[in-house]
């Protein structure tokens, strides 16, 4: 069969966008954007854009649901009709309830949840444009919508995906990557630590790959750290 499929991912070095297999995609992130949010941050990364909006510490609601120990992280990312080629289905479906259990899950590892017993932080991230790695991007906006809030963390989550695409290890993956590649390995670190707060594969790579792939990622994600502390210290600068 020929098609789409068929398309060399990367020649001579290069891949389809013109990348190095190391390089990442452009990325832009702005603190601050939502009036109605206690913190908020919109984040474009290649053609991926993402918002995320912040909640909280507030009274968890229901109530039989809280915590009498810490605050619980609830996470809802949720793609836009509009934010894929064929219109997606509005509403939650399996995708999304994983990548929110998963984004819950990395963001509580940071954030200071003992501190605010009974209480909910709630993290919404919309994806508006979608193009492989939306939930890294929404991650990197729901951590710094959460430093924008003032919710009190040990550390940022940083999240950046490697994979193996046209036989190659590579970083950041886009759409084409990631549909006709071998292999893609999502993560989220917390930097100061080095702790890795999200790890995921699908695909296949060797041993000797997986551990490229590993590095490149955990690098990848060193990288955008530097960006959003710059945009951290951009909103301080303004304000
Ligand atoms: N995608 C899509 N329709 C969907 C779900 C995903 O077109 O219903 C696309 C979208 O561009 C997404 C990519 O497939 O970014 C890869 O999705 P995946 O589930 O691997 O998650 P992601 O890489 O976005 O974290």
């Amino acid at each position: 069969m020929s098609g789409k499929s068929d398309i060399k991912l990367i020649e001579n070095g290069v891949r389809l966008d013109g990348r190095k297999p190391d390089e990442l995609r452009p990325i832009k992130m702005e603190i601050g954007i939502l009036k109605n949010a206690q913190g908020s941050a919109y984040v474009e990364w290649g053609k991926n854009k993402a918002i995320a909006g912040v909640y909280g510490p507030r009274v968890m609601h229901p109530k039989r649901l809280s915590n009498p120990t810490e605050s619980t992280v609830r996470v809802t990312y949720n793609m836009a009709p509009f934010s894929v080629e064929d219109r997606k289905r509005p509403g939650p479906d399996r995708r999304s309830v994983e990548i929110s259990k998963i984004s819950s899950e990395a963001l509580s590892k940071v954030i200071e949840t003992h501190l605010y017993p009974d209480t909910s932080i709630d993290v919404f991230i919309e994806i508006l444009q979608a193009d492989a790695g939306t939930r890294c991007v929404g991650l990197t906006a729901a951590s710094l919508a959460l430093a924008d809030a003032g919710v009190p963390m040990r550390d940022l989550v940083v999240a950046c995906a490697a994979g193996k695409a046209g036989g190659e290890v590579i970083l950041d993956l886009f759409k084409d990557e990631d549909n006709f590649g071998e292999a893609d390995l999502p993560m989220a670190i917390a930097p100061r630590t080095g702790e890795v707060v999200l790890l995921q594969m699908d695909g296949q790579m060797t041993n000797e790959e997986f551990e490229k792939g590993f590095d490149l990622a955990y690098n990848g994600c060193l990288k955008v750290y530097e960006m959003m502390k710059q945009a951290l210290l951009a909103k301080e600068v303004q304000q």
